[in-house]
């Protein structure tokens, strides 16, 4: 058999990966997956314990999914959505209506989370230019954020590291500082009010000029799963309605059960003007993703058809019949499996096993929201120091890890455990297990 591992560092480049070290390791080839495992081209087994990337969310190869995929295959594949309709997306925008918030009136498809959020931005701009108002072309957003990889997402991304290069192509945007308590001196309340504070002051200072506030609600995913101290999010909302601009709130990641509900936002009661959705809507099968808006941002854009409040935006595959069957699919298996009821006991054994895991000496702060987890790190547990960068201690624990059949990523020293929500207690304790035992060596000899 062709040595795919040579094959793949032949003719693959990969995203977000530092090409050079690639070409000089050797790269695990996954070939297939079932319930929570993956299995690579030698024949090893992984617990998927980032969810592939955050987007798998009832196991691979699920029979429910897999023949809703196949029963479409039998209809059509792709059918455009300009100018056509299509049962497949017709289908599955009832359903997201009738589960977000109520604001939420109207689905806007896309391919990808970055799309999702880029389209929010535009159409929130449009918005206002459609509602006669010119100056509002600011976004506001918080440090550390991500809102995905397009030029329109970079701009109101706020991660140095993968942001600041691009600098030169972007629009301005303006960001206040995330509430991130651990790394604040004070309670979480003052951290808080602290970031609300600036929030407010970017408002006024902007004031009239401001489209939109853009924001992860709960958590900021690609931040190092910094988790906001309870009320932040109401916070937002309160100020984005007294200063009367649109709240964006990017559900990509933390959207469709990983916080423990199925919407974080309603964790605070909270109903956004735009909702970008995105990674798990297809159960982490395939490329769609959706922007949902207000009724009142949708009316904005009626009008003479040859006027100029049409939003021009659109891409070859918005819509895709296969994209949209699986969807529905694992919406249907939400219901059919009592996947959110069933959470709660997969919670409260993580929590037991961050708050072991939190007493290890390399171990700074453990952090939970639900079925999103993450462990920092640190060289000094009293100052919390980190580790030089250039150790990549996060990225050295997961490849023990891996060794013993855990794929999990880091971000940076923060190692995440984000398992598939169907993940059975059994191997999520197998997980947490190792979890504790890697984290738990001596790390300074690595
Ligand atoms: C992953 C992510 C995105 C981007 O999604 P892609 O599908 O990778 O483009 C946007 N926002 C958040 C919060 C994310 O976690």
């Amino acid at each position: 058999m062709r040595d795919r591992s040579q094959l793949d560092r032949q003719y693959v480049w990969h995203p977000f990966t530092a090409m050079q070290g690639w070409l000089d390791a050797e790269p695990v080839v996954i070939e297939r997956g079932e319930g929570v495992y993956l299995y690579d081209t030698r024949g090893n087994r992984y617990i998927d314990g980032v969810s592939s990337l955050w987007c798998n969310i009832h196991g691979h190869q699920h029979p429910h999914i897999n023949e809703a995929i196949r029963k479409q295959l039998d209809k059509i594949a792709h059918s455009t959505l300009l100018g056509l309709g299509s049962v497949a997306s017709i289908e599955l925008a009832e359903r997201l209506v009738s589960i977000t918030p109520q604001s939420l009136t109207k689905v806007f498809y896309s391919d990808s989370g970055a799309t999702a959020t880029e389209i929010a931005i535009k159409m929130a701009f449009q918005y206002w230019l459609n509602k006669g108002e010119k100056g509002r072309t600011r976004f506001l957003a918080l440090r550390n954020s991500y809102h995905g990889d397009t030029i329109g997402s970079v701009s109101v991304g706020g991660i140095r590291l993968l942001h600041q290069i691009f600098g030169p192509l972007v629009f301005e945007a303006s960001f206040c500082d995330c509430p991130f308590p651990y790394r604040f001196e004070g309670t979480a309340e003052e951290c808080k009010e602290y970031s609300l504070g600036q929030m407010e002051g970017l408002l006024q200072e902007f004031e009239g000029r401001v489209a939109a506030i853009i924001m992860e609600p709960l958590v900021q995913g690609a931040a190092g799963l910094i988790m906001h101290p309870e009320g932040f999010l109401t916070g937002v909302k309160e100020l984005a309605g007294r200063y009367g601009v649109l709240l964006i709130l990017d559900e990509v990641a933390v959207g469709f059960g990983r916080t423990g509900t199925m919407w974080a936002c309603t964790q605070e009661s909270v109903s956004p003007d735009l909702m970008c959705l995105g990674k798990g809507l297809t159960g982490g099968y395939l490329p769609v993703a959706a922007t949902l808006t207000s009724q009142t941002v949708f009316e904005a854009f009626l009008g003479e058809p040859t006027g100029m409040t049409t939003f021009y935006h659109g891409h070859t595959f918005t819509g895709n019949a296969l994209g949209c069957a699986a969807a529905v699919a694992s919406l249907e298996v939400f219901e059919n499996e009592g996947t959110l009821a069933r959470l709660p006991e997969k919670i409260s054994l993580i929590d037991k096993y961050l708050r072991e895991i939190s007493e290890l000496e390399f171990v700074g702060d453990v952090r939970q929201r639900g079925m999103m987890a993450a462990v920092e790190l640190v060289a000094d547990k009293g100052t919390k120091r980190g580790f030089e960068s250039g150790r990549k201690m996060g990225a050295k624990v997961c490849q023990v890890l891996r060794s013993k059949g855990v794929m999990m990523r880091p971000l940076g020293d923060v190692l995440v455990i984000m398992p598939p929500l169907a993940i059975g207690l059994g191997v999520l304790e197998e997980m947490l297990e190792l979890v504790k035992e890697c984290v738990g060596k001596d790390l300074r000899k690595k």
